[in-house]
């Protein structure tokens, strides 16, 4: 089976305080291995709560979410984080490295939920990954000793170091200046073209240039989805 998402019916609703936010409203998504996706909408349209809950960092409220096939939306929390950890690599806007952990321990904090993978393999893995991000000559540095691009650089070495099937980014670029953006995007592309599945937010238009399928969304919906053709085929 080619899927590898597939969102039904999904809403989320957020409560705090009485007050409810409708965050997600009638998500229908299917995303085919090996497709690079854009999701594009105005500020607080529910684009971050759409990774999130791709990312399983977080959960649907109702509605049917599948990964690889898997249902995933009443995992426990440990299978979660086994699946996440496993399957899934998620950049940041802010980056949100480990400041106590140096560069390499960063990278290999994902590949510590693993029990297939022993220590030294997790520090081979870690360093293979940073070569990739070109960011070798920094294995030791802590991540207030880098620069922005440099951050990211290795919050992507730390997103693709297990070789995970989904890369998830949310405004990957949104932090960083236009070189350094640059960099990340064509990273992304190297990735997509080795064949990883990426799905990223972004208000970068050459990002979203480059995705193969663009989706808006508004209010909380998906409004205009460029892939909506495999999407109804497959979902009906
Ligand atoms: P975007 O990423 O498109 O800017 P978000 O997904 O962050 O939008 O937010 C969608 C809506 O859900 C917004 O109205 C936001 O205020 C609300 N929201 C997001 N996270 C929470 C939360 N943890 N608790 C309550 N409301 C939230
Ligand atoms: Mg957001």
């Amino acid at each position: 089976m080619n899927h590898l998402i597939e969102l039904n019916n999904i809403k989320k609703v957020f409560v705090s305080d009485d007050v409810e936010t409708h965050a997600l409203t009638d998500i229908h998504l299917v995303i085919n291995k090996g497709e690079y996706v854009s999701i594009s909408g105005p500020s607080g349209c529910g684009k971050s709560t759409l990774l999130s809950i791709l990312g399983l960092l977080d959960t649907a409220t109702s509605g049917l979410h599948k990964l690889a096939g898997h249902v995933v939306g009443d995992l426990d929390n440990k299978s979660r984080a086994l699946v996440r950890n496993k399957e899934i690599g998620f950049i940041f806007q802010s980056f949100n490295l480990i400041s106590e952990l140096t560069v390499v321990e960063n990278i290999e904090l994902p590949l510590t939920y693993r029990k297939d993978i022993d220590k030294k393999t997790r520090r081979a893995l870690a360093e293979a990954a940073l070569k990739k991000v070109d960011m070798s000559h920094r294995s030791t540095h802590y991540p207030s000793q880098l620069s922005g691009g440099q951050q990211q650089r290795v919050a992507v070495a730390r997103a693709i170091v297990g070789a995970p099937s989904l890369i998830l980014a949310d405004e990957p670029t949104g932090n960083l200046d236009s070189k350094n953006a640059k960099l990340v995007m064509d990273l992304l592309d190297t990735l997509h073209e080795e064949g990883a599945t990426i799905c990223m937010v972004t208000h970068d238009p050459r990002g979203a240039q480059r995705a193969r399928r663009v989706i808006e969304v508004f209010d909380g919906r998906i409004i205009a989805d460029s892939g909506a053709r495999t999407q109804t085929t497959e979902v009906a």
